[in-house]
This record gives structure tokens, sequence and C-alpha cells, in this order.
């Protein structure tokens, strides 16, 4: 049985409170996104789930994910549509490559992190450590 959006966030959550607890190195479990065809769109339909998650801007967050399928995309209320068909699993690895870059801090792994610019420049800023670090994703 495919467990349910909701658990899988609920477990995401309960996983961000545990690794929160302990030292060194943390870990940030994604939601699946939650992805439909309609005609030759795709409807990401848990999409706003994510920004929230990371803390992160939404649009900003979308002009990467668009960028990266070369595709266009908008939000329309907590979903993202993109052109095309686009699967779940590029979503996926998508969204956990731009944690990788752009919220896990590169220092003590900790994914409470933000972002700040800087004379045109995006830092990524930790809450745990306080590292600044260059940002490859902003
Ligand atoms: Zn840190």
């Amino acid at each position: 049985m495919p467990r349910s959006y909701e658990e899988l966030l609920s477990r995401a959550r309960a996983g961000l409170d545990e690794d929160a607890k302990k030292s060194g190195s943390l870990r940030l479990e994604l939601p699946m996104p939650d992805v439909i065809w309609v005609g030759n769109k795709t409807i990401f339909r848990n999409y706003s789930e994510f920004p929230k998650l990371l803390r992160r801007d939404p649009s900003r967050m979308l002009v990467y994910l668009a960028k990266e399928l070369a595709t266009a995309a908008s939000l329309v209320g907590d979903r993202a549509i993109f052109i095309g068909r686009k699967d779940r699993d590029s979503f996926y690895q998508l969204l956990q490559r731009y944690v990788k870059d752009a919220v896990i801090c590169p220092v003590c792994g900790s994914p409470d992190t933000h972002l700040d610019k800087e004379k045109r420049m995006w830092f990524m800023v930790c809450e745990a450590c306080g590292a600044r670090s260059v940002a490859k994703v902003a």
C-alpha cells in the first residue's frame, strides 16, 4: 500500500525533530512530489509543501526547477504547473539536489539555514553553527 502524502509529511517532520536533537549529520527527508499529467502539462499538486518545509521562496525555487527541467512553470495556489510531461522522480531528484546545494549547511550538515543576498551574491547562513557559505543555488 502506498503511504498517504500526509503520512509521508508527518514522517518527514518527525524525522526533522529527531535530527534536530542530535548534533552532527542532519538529514532532511523530503515528501514525495504529487504529480499528475493533464494534457501536455504537469501539475505538481503538493508543490507549496516543499518551499514551506525548506523555508525557501516558492517562486525562486520554481524558477530553479523550471530551469533545470528546461521548461516554463507557473504557480497556481499551492500547485506548480509545468509545460510538458515531467515525471515524479525527476522532481524528487531535483529537489534533493536543491536541498544539498541550497539548504544543507556544508560545514555542519544542518538544514536550518536561510539565504542572504550580499553584493549580488547569495550566501547560505547556518542558524546552527553560524557558517556563511556561498550558495550554489539561490
Ligand atoms: Zn552549519
